[in-house]
């Protein structure tokens, strides 16, 4: 007999056995404890069973959504067919539009999520997701139904407009934002719509994937290029609205140079390698041709001058607000979620324009932060997986070769990862530059990874990782705001594991002003309220310092102001103030920088003197 058989006449059980009920009159068997597991199951499922027969429910079936098989979207469809997409603020999406449009397409942003878009994601989406998802999901839904309201057949719109937008393998629900979007469309009775995906951490060249859209390098040059000039126009923008003289003068000249950088990016042509040699190049060695093309789209991305002159002349336009530095505002840095914190929408409360309202000055986190923290993960990953190589064992000690071969692949991965950081840093300050490097520096990825590590662990993936621990270390100690804001959407999974690591931090820095504010589709006036209670905190802060600066400086405002109006320069955005330690204000900053150099035109003035005398004899 088999030593997994049941017995029923021994009344001892053998090692590794265990009695077992098998039935409902009270006669046991011993069975292996390994089996056990399975017969639970088994009982399981014939109770069920006769449970759901008895509620009458037994022929119920269940039908899991299914990735359904999507139409293509074809390069011959291009011209009658809208690429729509979202999700950034209006100034990314109308730059990036010009960007897109340029490179031959038809192209649309949605218009800002609202809280219809939060209810249509909420009925047509499944249960239990992230506010993110319900907001984005539904304004696409949103904007399809406009259009059908527009008298556009459900079918047309299926036919004539697709979706695109970043794609991750997750591991939070952004790895599901795809599968949400289908299954509300389909749901919302445009089945079939198409929604076409880039990765994130796909690289520069995913063509191939879909014809119809060539998600190649000349695409994601354009896409983080649009980003950049977005970010950078909102951070200089945000430094000049506090104190703009003329209320509104900030936007309207804004606008103007969202406009015109639109255009400057339409207006710009691929770089195609052409000519007489190139054609004998294309026609002969097609390999080594594409090569030059792809390199010689780096060199002028990398050396011309085509965007950095539009951003001078944006420079120029936004230098002729006038401003008043000498105006005391809380420095209020956003953090939390990457689209929380992005989006001007319902979506976050419509928190930026609440925080101008309120008087406070913001400062906020540029897409760009996210592309470098990407490319820095990916370096650590590297380092992590030094020497393993997927679905390949280890080799042997002996096997010098393949460790070589390893070590080499790893220095190589590493070098291409530096040199895209360098590059991407290098492109960034060149455009800083020519904004009067007004716009903040890219804060360095390894100095956030350092702080932010000890409290969240830097390899723990999703959301936004260790950022949102480590930018409010990161703020607040380098004096750089007076209070921390972190959006956080209501069901986000990583944003509730660095709540509980902010208790930590928090307890660590005393002096820290931090409120994390949960985003939903509802509860604006409670989260408005309680903001303004950490705003009035982070008033009283900046007005305490300013007074202490002023004191230091032994200056009285009136002098100040003086000084200030007798040099229109110091009135104007392009006036770049200097950070001082132990100082966080705007004004406590500008008061301490004008100051001194009254001192040094005094000192100049006698040291003036003393040389006419001088000359005398
Ligand atoms: S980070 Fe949070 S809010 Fe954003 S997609 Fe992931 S789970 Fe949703």
């Amino acid at each position: 007999m088999s030593n997994t058989a049941p017995s029923v006449e021994r009344t001892e059980a053998l090692p590794g056995e265990t009695r077992h009920q098998t039935g409902g009159n009270g006669h046991t068997a011993f069975v292996p404890v390994s089996q056990l597991e399975d017969l639970i199951q088994q009982r399981l499922r014939q109770e069920r069973a006769r449970l759901e027969r008895e509620a009458g429910i037994e022929e119920a079936t269940h039908t899991h959504f299914r990735r359904p098989e999507e139409r293509p979207f074809t390069k011959a469809q291009r011209p009658h067919t809208t690429v729509l997409f979202g999700g950034l603020t209006w100034k990314h999406e109308r730059i990036l539009q010009g960007s897109i449009a340029g490179l031959g397409y038809k192209v649309m942003p949605l218009p800002n999520a609202d809280k219809q878009s939060f209810q249509i994601g909420k009925e047509y989406g499944n249960n239990g997701q992230c506010n993110p998802t319900y907001f984005t999901v539904g304004n696409l839904v949103k904007y399809l139904q406009s259009l059908e309201g527009q008298g556009l057949a459900k079918q047309e719109i299926v036919d004539n407009y697709v979706y695109v937008t970043a794609g991750a393998c997750g591991p939070c629900r952004f790895g599901m934002y795809e599968a949400e979007y289908r299954l509300a469309l389909r749901n919302a009775g445009f089945d079939g719509f198409r929604v076409l995906l880039f990765q994130q951490g796909g690289g520069l060249d995913q063509a191939g994937l879909e014809a119809g859209l060539d998600l190649n390098i000349d695409f994601f040059i354009g896409m983080l290029n649009g980003m950049n000039f977005g970010d950078l126009l909102l951070d200089i923008s945000d430094q000049i609205r506090p104190f703009e003289v003329k209320k509104g003068e900030t936007d309207r000249v804004l606008r103007e140079c969202v406009e015109y950088m639109h255009e400057v990016m339409k207006s710009r042509r691929p770089y195609k390698f052409e000519g007489k040699l190139a054609d004998v190049a294309w026609a002969k060695t097609p390999g080594l041709a594409n090569t030059v093309e792809f390199l010689g789209k780096f060199v002028r991305q990398l050396f011309s001058d085509h965007f950095v002159d539009g951003l001078r002349w944006c420079f120029e336009r936004l230098n002729t607000i006038d401003v008043d530095y000498l105006r005391v505002k809380p420095i209020c840095k956003v953090t939390g979620e990457f689209w929380a914190q992005t989006t001007e929408s319902d979506g976050n409360f419509n928190m930026f324009p609440f925080l101008d309202r309120e008087g406070a000055q913001i400062i906020r986190e540029p897409v760009a932060t996210w592309t470098s923290y990407l490319l820095n993960q990916a370096k650590n990953e590297a380092r992590d997986r030094r020497g393993l190589k997927e679905g390949e064992a280890m080799p042997r000690w002996y096997e010098l070769g393949k460790h070589a071969q390893r070590e080499l692949d790893f220095v190589k991965k590493l070098t291409m990862l530096w040199l895209a950081g360098k590059i991407y840093n290098r492109e960034y300050d060149r455009l800083r530059a020519a904004l009067g490097n007004k716009p903040h520096a890219l804060v360095n990825q390894l100095e956030l990874l350092r702080v932010g590590h000890p409290y969240y662990n830097s390899r723990a993936e999703g959301g936004e990782g260790h950022l949102e621990v480590a930018k409010n270390i990161y703020y607040s100690n380098k004096d750089l705001c007076h209070m921390v804001l972190s959006l956080k959407p209501f069901g986000c999974m990583p944003s509730t594991q660095s709540d509980g690591a902010q208790s930590a931090v928090i307890s660590h820095f005393k002096d820290m002003i931090y409120i994390p504010i949960e985003t939903s589709g509802e509860g604006d006036v409670n989260a408005h309220s309680r903001v303004q209670m950490a705003l009035g905190e982070a008033k009283v802060k900046a007005k305490n310092e300013f007074a202490r600066v002023l004191q230091e400086t032994g200056r009285t405002l009136d002098d100040i102001r003086a000084y200030v109006e007798a040099h229109p320069e110091m009135q104007r955005p392009a006036w770049n103030i200097t950070h001082h330690k132990g100082v966080v204000g705007t004004a406590a900053n500008f008061v301490k920088q004008v100051a001194a150099l009254m001192d040094a035109d005094a000192k100049g003035g006698r040291l003036r003197k003393l040389q006419k005398v001088a000359a005398m004899f």
